[in-house]
């Protein structure tokens, strides 16, 4: 390509409001542009790197056995009810209705699609498959986000394992954790595998692949001294119990007149009601139904455990009126000591406490003296409150650290949920009819292409690695008005489109400065640089992006050295 004919409209200002520097650079270096809140055009240079992160993906997918499909963005909403996500997946789902008045969905992930698709596979000799695609996806986010790093329309490669039991799902649910390390590493990424939520997804078991960056917008939960890692929403830690008194502990209702808070019951009942030696009973409309969420004092809620624990659709906290009307209390006098009417759910560090003190669901009253087990009738007790930095722990009890990460990648163990509804059944080694054990797998390319330059960039702009660059090398003319360099020039290009190199001719009539500057903002990782003067001596210049680094290199010898640094 010839930078003259090319069209990449490079700014000199950051553009507003951009705060993450992949979000920043992208569209400075003239990558992206946005449309829409969530919408990004790829422009000629962003298309190119999202391609090479394509052709990586493909590399090892193809690598583990996996086959190419392209299956259509538009999908029946009849499918998605019968897998149950037409109600699980609340408004990120884009329904639509067309003309003959039936309901459609634009693909979220294709688990539906693919699990009809596998009602064609006849039997268990046909297994395993590892179907996938690289498609458009679409999820109406409430906050689109840095850029590409969070949108509405994004290209992701899903892929999904098909076996006939779970060893075989274990074994896929392996090869695509190898094939995302190397496409990650490939890619110039350091990701790091850590235990995660698996969401409206479904499934038993996943995997997140995360890289850290205070541009992320996930928590990840880490123990420096073992391998212990997980998404904050997953993260549990080995808490030292909190002694309660010994003995019998006698249920008593005592006043509490004007206190509304955890805080103003310690200082009031400093001897009986210190934080942790209390229950914070929170209310909650899960799937519409009122449910009492009970953590220590001292604890907060993590919503997504508890979106986890009960697989609801929809949580939200209940209204002043509907407490009320459930309990016939004020928050701040909740409790759920004999409550019957309605589920109850406790983190699991309430457990076998006793000597506890909660509301008495009467405004101005409490009750102390509470026993868990004696006294609230729990229905599930789960983990529910959010691991902190420094706690201990669960494997080792070193000392946990807490970091912002961006998630790149996440797999999971389906199981039957999709190929049950969907009829994906084949006849195993018996002749028995059995629903066919899946997985999912995805990476969303934008967001990776985010991710390398969140990772990879220094005042002056991206710094790419070759593998994922638009260009490999940019040849700068120094004078194009003078017949020779351009000549030379002109001939190292045609030199190295003739080696596979992926280069682009800096031919416009500008200042050499306009031209550094616009080559160091889109982040080639090589420049050579061709003026009259070097050319003279036979020699050019070849600077290295990363570091900046320069070095005179004779006209003769820049192919090999090219070819070295490219290897
Ligand atoms: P997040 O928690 O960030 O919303 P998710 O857990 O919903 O993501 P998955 O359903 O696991 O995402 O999707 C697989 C991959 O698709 C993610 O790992 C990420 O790379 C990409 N992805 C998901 N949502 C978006 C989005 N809104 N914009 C860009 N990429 C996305
Ligand atoms: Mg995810």
């Amino acid at each position: 390509m010839r930078w003259s004919q090319a069209f990449i409209p490079t700014l000199r200002e950051d553009p507003a409001e951009a705060e993450a520097a992949s979000h920043r650079l992208l569209v400075r270096g003239g990558f992206v542009r946005q449309l829409s809140a969530g919408h990004y055009s790829m422009l000629p240079l962003g298309q190119r790197v999202r391609a090479r992160i394509g052709r990586i993906i493909r590399r090892e997918m193809d690598a583990i056995g996996g086959q190419q499909f392209h299956l259509p963005a538009l999908i029946p909403g009849e499918l998605w009810k019968r897998s149950g996500r037409w109600d699980l997946v609340g408004e990120e789902l884009f329904r639509l209705i067309d003309r003959k008045g039936a309901d459609q969905v634009l693909g979220f992930t294709h688990e539906e699609v693919f699990a009809h698709l596998a009602t064609e596979v006849p039997s268990y000799r046909d297994l395993p498959q590892i179907w996938y695609q690289i498609q458009t996806k679409f999820r109406d986010e409430p906050r689109p986000k840095g850029g590409v790093l969070r949108v509405r329309e994004f290209t992701m490669k899903d892929s999904y394992s098909l076996d006939i039991n779970t060893d075989g799902l274990d074994h896929a649910f392996d090869l695509h954790h190898g094939a995302y390390r190397r496409i990650f590493a490939a890619l110039g990424l350091e990701a790091v595998d850590v235990e995660a939520s698996s969401g409206a997804m479904g499934g038993t078991k996943s995997v997140e692949f995360v890289v850290r960056s205070p541009a992320g917008e996930d928590w990840i939960v880490s123990c420096p001294r073992c391998d212990y890692r997980a998404n904050l929403e997953r993260a549990v830690s080995a808490l030292p119990p909190v002694a309660d008194p010994n003995g019998k502990a006698s249920l008593e209702r005592f006043p509490t007149p004007g206190i509304k808070t955890i805080a103003a019951l310690a200082k009031g009942f400093p001897d009986l009601a210190q934080p942790a030696r209390q229950i914070k009973t929170l209310v909650y409309l899960v799937n519409d139904a009122i449910t009492l969420v009970l953590v220590r004092g001292d604890h907060e809620l993590l919503e997504q455990k508890l979106v986890d624990a009960t697989g609801a659709a929809k949580i939200r906290p209940a209204t002043a009126e509907e407490i009320r009307a459930a309990l016939g209390a004020d928050p701040g006098s909740l409790g759920g000591v004999g409550v019957r009417e309605f589920p109850i759910i406790a983190d699991n560090e309430l457990s076998g406490r006793t000597h506890l003190v909660t509301g008495a669901n009467e405004d101005g009253v409490h009750y102390r003296g509470v026993d868990v087990g004696r006294d609230i009738p729990v229905g599930k007790w789960v983990s529910l409150r959010a691991t902190s930095a420094g706690e201990p722990c669960i494997r080792c009890g070193s000392p946990l650290e807490v970091w912002k990460a961006i998630e790149v990648g996440h797999i999971f163990k389906l199981g039957t949920r999709y190929s049950e509804v969907m009829g994906a059944l084949v006849q195993d080694e018996d002749g028995q009819s059995r629903p066919i054990v899946m997985g999912s797998y995805g990476i969303g390319l934008e967001r990776a292409m985010a991710a390398v330059v969140e990772a990879n960039s220094d005042e002056r702009g991206i710094v790419w690695p070759a593998s994922v660059a638009p260009y490999q090398v940019v040849l700068t003319v120094l004078r194009v008005d003078d017949p020779d360099t351009m000549a030379a020039g002109e001939r190292l290009y045609e030199e190295l489109i003739g080696r596979g190199i992926e280069v682009i001719l800096d031919d416009r009539n500008e200042r050499p400065g306009v031209k550094f500057a616009d080559a160091e903002l889109i982040g080639i990782p090589y420049r050579v640089t061709i003026g009259p003067k070097g050319l003279a001596a036979g020699k050019v210049e070849l600077t290295i992006r990363r570091g900046l680094f320069t070095e005179e290199v004779e006209v003769g010898s820049l192919l090999g050295r090219l070819s070295e640094l490219l290897a």
